[in-house]
């Protein structure tokens, strides 16, 4: 299956809105320490249903930013979740990105990354798309540490990137970027159940809920271009 058929399908039965729930927990934490300031231009990569844009267009008053994602139904819906002239939405794939040089202040992804078939050539077109100084913001759930997340792959047709953390930051390097940070950031909020309750549909033992959650939660890798 394509980006776009797979993830049309999500964005119909309403997984963007599960999804935004469920990143928004360390997604928040991750975006707070953006350094936005007013006006700024910002590419969210993967957009989902827009979440980002749309928390960062409230906290710091950014100017003109993009969402862009592969599934037409997914930037549909976006759209249709906000009616800020200033935020627009696109279908486009991450590795011809259709902005000149120097576009976009800053550049957020959360857990969409590591769909790049060619990581390396997104990077290069993340760093060209980025005015000098402007970060990438690069968060994903999925990744080789996190070893609880890894049969993530076993449910979905496009082959996911398993980079660790060294992987992450030599690649940033290779294509151009300084890392200017990396960091897990742990989801605090969502409910792990006592032991007793265990195994549950999703989980074989509290351990592996407490090593993908509280021990791992979200990367975070950010490069500056
Ligand atoms: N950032 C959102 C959505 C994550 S799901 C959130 O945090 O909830 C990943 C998204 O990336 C999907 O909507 C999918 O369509 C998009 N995507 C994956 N590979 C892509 C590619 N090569 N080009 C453009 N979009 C892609």
């Amino acid at each position: 299956m394509s980006v776009q058929e797979e993830f049309d399908s999500w964005a119909e039965s309403g997984k963007d809105r599960g999804m935004e729930d469920r990143h928004w927990h360390t997604a928040k934490h991750a975006l707070a320490r953006m350094p936005v300031e007013a006006g700024d231009r910002i590419l969210d990569l993967g957009t989902g249903s827009g979440y980002a844009l749309r928390a960062l267009r409230d906290t710091h008053d950014t100017g003109r930013s993009v969402g862009l994602d592969g599934s037409a139904e997914m930037a549909h819906n976006a759209r249709a979740y906000t009616d800020d002239p200033s935020i627009g939405f696109l279908q486009g794939d991450f590795h011809h990105l259709p902005f000149a040089d120097d576009s976009f202040d800053h550049v957020w992804s959360m857990e969409a990354f590591y769909y790049a078939q060619e990581p390396i050539a997104v990077l290069e077109e993340l760093r060209r798309v980025l005015r000098p100084g402007g970060t990438f913001y690069c968060a994903v759930n999925y990744f080789e540490e996190s070893v609880h997340t890894h049969e993530w792959q076993d449910s979905i047709s496009i082959e996911m990137l398993r980079w660790d953390r060294g992987q992450y930051r030599e690649a940033f390097r290779t294509a151009g970027f300084a890392v200017a940070e990396q960091d897990t950031i742990p989801d605090e909020e969502v409910e792990i159940p006592p032991a007793e309750a265990f195994p549950t549909e999703q989980w074989e033992s509290r351990e592996a809920m407490v090593d993908r959650y509280r021990t791992w939660g979200t990367l975070l890798t950010v490069g500056v271009a």
